[in-house]
């Protein structure tokens, strides 16, 4: 294999953590690995809502700690919680000072959204729905302007290499005509940041490079993993047959939108006393089961937004024109969707993986600050907070940068075979079928079974393996819990085992230990 030595930080991925830890690292040099042009390919521009923050003079750090306490069911490090509540304000005048346009009122406050579970309207925004596409345009442009990044597009991580057990680089393969031989690139550190592993499942709101491969690759070089069986399923993907599904964001139910079936049965109010702002997994489990009964579910936006929803919503107006609905005259049709990957990579306060010479952080990460459910809107402030924080524990891990590291050139790499897309396919209606939002023994062992023989079936296919192995990982740890908990939720074992439950580390060694026993 080709390889090349360069002294720059090696960050894996291309999103809002990437781009903020990248921005945080200067003046040392840093290559950035982004399978696509960059600002694409990121759940980071899809994000609609916003970022969680008490900036209001009534809110407090404190309150939105509770409250991400409380919504991951028992298992949120509350120290992780507290810290990163503390975090936030400074983050979001960071955000304004790099060129977000956040909303703001006539005096110039921020406007806060209300979600799902906060029990404050705390969610800064920006036109509505395009917080997170704001948020990426203005540090796009700030990376593309900075002198120390240096941004490998259209190329893909597939492997972690090691020295004595440290890491030291990162295998990339070209990802624009399909994938080609791997070329090692050796780096001073490397920061994973890859998102996370929405795409594994066949029914997901991430974009088509977010398929669990970064945690994978760090899972298949001995990485611990933490809460992997907690995967968040969004209540209101709108259900149109894209893939990925559009969403429709939790701010729209914060704005009085209702959800109702075929009948016009408006089925929240007897599930929990918050109705449509009940935490995400009560609602996503509620959507489930009236899909499951036929009775489509559908969110009503006409009566609390009416013509509104055009202007206020513009990514969610504009998903309807291209599926070709019109919720100004009908109810959208929504389906519980694959969103969000509270499990991940385990690491440490400052974003240090159980490897040495690894730091993760964002989604591909689990800090424990999402517990079993994760609130909304503390997706962009982790990644922010971690960011931030891994980018400095590299620095002050390297020392002062002393020597200038020219640009890295990756050599001519004839093309190889991409994951077969009928295993691809078969990977992630397995995993919506058995690993999905309600689970039982039974259906986590078929799927393992599956995604064994998947695995079996493409055996030299490293961007499939990294794929597979997230996918053990999930469905393994979720074999492991037998109780239910936040997302987590197992008709087979209905209940929690307690109010306070404690997270799962596996390795991979441990998962596959773990699916041999329960398959055969
Ligand atoms: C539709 C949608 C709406 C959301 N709304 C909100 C919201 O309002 N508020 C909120 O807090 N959170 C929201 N979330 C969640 C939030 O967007 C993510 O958790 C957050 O953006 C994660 O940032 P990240 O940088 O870790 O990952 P991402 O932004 O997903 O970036 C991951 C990067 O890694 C790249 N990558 C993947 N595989 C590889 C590989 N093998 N090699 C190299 N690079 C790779 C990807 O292409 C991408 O560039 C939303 C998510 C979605 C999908």
């Amino acid at each position: 294999m080709k390889r090349i030595d360069t002294g720059r930080v090696i960050i894996v991925g291309a999103g809002l953590a990437a781009h903020y830890a990248a921005l945080t690292l200067a003046p040392r040099p840093v290559l950035m690995i982004s399978p696509e042009p960059l600002g694409k390919g990121a759940s980071s521009a899809w994000a609609q809502g916003g970022v969680a923050a008490a900036m209001d003079p009534a809110d407090s750090a404190a309150a939105h700690a509770r409250d991400t306490v409380q919504a991951g069911a028992g298992t949120v490090d509350a120290q992780v919680a507290q810290a990163v509540t503390n975090e936030a304000r400074a983050h979001i005048l960071d955000l304004t000072e790099l060129g977000t346009p956040f909303d703001r009122t006539p005096e110039g406050e921020y406007v806060m959204s209300r979600e799902a579970a906060h029990s404050f309207a705390r969610v800064v925004r920006v036109r509505g729905d395009q917080a997170g596409a704001e948020i990426m345009r203005a540090l796009t442009a700030q990376v593309r302007e900075a002198e120390h990044i240096q941004v490998l597009e259209g190329v893909m991580a597939t492997s972690l290499e090691t020295l004595n057990g440290a890491v030291c680089g990162v295998t990339v393969a070209n990802c624009t005509n399909g994938l080609s031989a791997p070329c090692l690139i050796r780096g001073a550190a490397v920061l994973l940041a890859g998102g996370g592993s929405g795409g594994l499942y066949a029914l997901t709101t991430n974009p088509p490079p977010v398929r669990g491969q970064v945690i994978g690759m760090a899972a298949r070089a001995g990485a611990v993993i933490a809460d992997a069986e907690f995967v968040q399923f969004h209540p209101t993907a709108i259900n149109c047959g894209l893939d990925p599904a559009p969403l429709a964001t939790e701010a729209l139910r914060g704005e009085g939108a209702i959800l109702i079936n075929r009948h016009g049965v408006r089925f929240m109010q007897d599930a929990h006393p918050d109705a449509e702002l009940a935490p995400r997994d009560i609602v996503a489990r509620a959507v489930f089961a009236q899909t499951q009964a036929g009775l489509a579910p559908a969110l009503d936006t006409r009566r609390a937004l009416g013509t509104r929803l055009l202007r206020d919503f513009p990514a969610v107006a504009a998903a309807c024109q291209k599926a070709g609905l019109n919720p100004l005259v009908s109810p959208i049709p929504v389906a519980a969707a694959a969103h969000y990957h509270m499990g991940g990579v385990a690491t440490d306060a400052a974003g240090r993986a159980s490897l040495e010479g690894l730091w993760a952080c964002g989604e591909v990460a689990s800090t424990g600050l999402h517990g079993a459910n994760r609130l909304a809107s503390n997706g962009l402030l982790e990644a922010l907070v971690y960011g931030r924080r891994c980018a400095k524990d590299i620095d002050a891990a390297l020392g002062p940068v002393t020597e200038h590291q020219a640009a890295v050139c990756l050599p001519d790499m004839p093309a190889d075979a991409l994951p077969r897309a009928d295993l691809v396919a078969q990977l992630r209606h397995t995993m919506t079928n058995g690993a999905g939002v309600i689970r039982t023994a039974q259906g986590l062992q078929n799927t393992l079974g599956d995604i064994g023989q998947i695995e079996a079936t493409q055996p030299d296919s490293v961007a499939l393996a990294n794929m597979t192995a997230t996918a053990t990982l999930i469905t393994a740890a979720a074999l492991n819990r037998r109780e239910s908990r936040g997302a987590h939720f197992r008709s087979d074992h209905p209940e929690s085992n307690g109010a306070t439950g404690t997270r799962s580390f596996l390795t991979l060694t441990d998962a596959r230990a773990h699916a041999r026993l329960e398959t055969t």
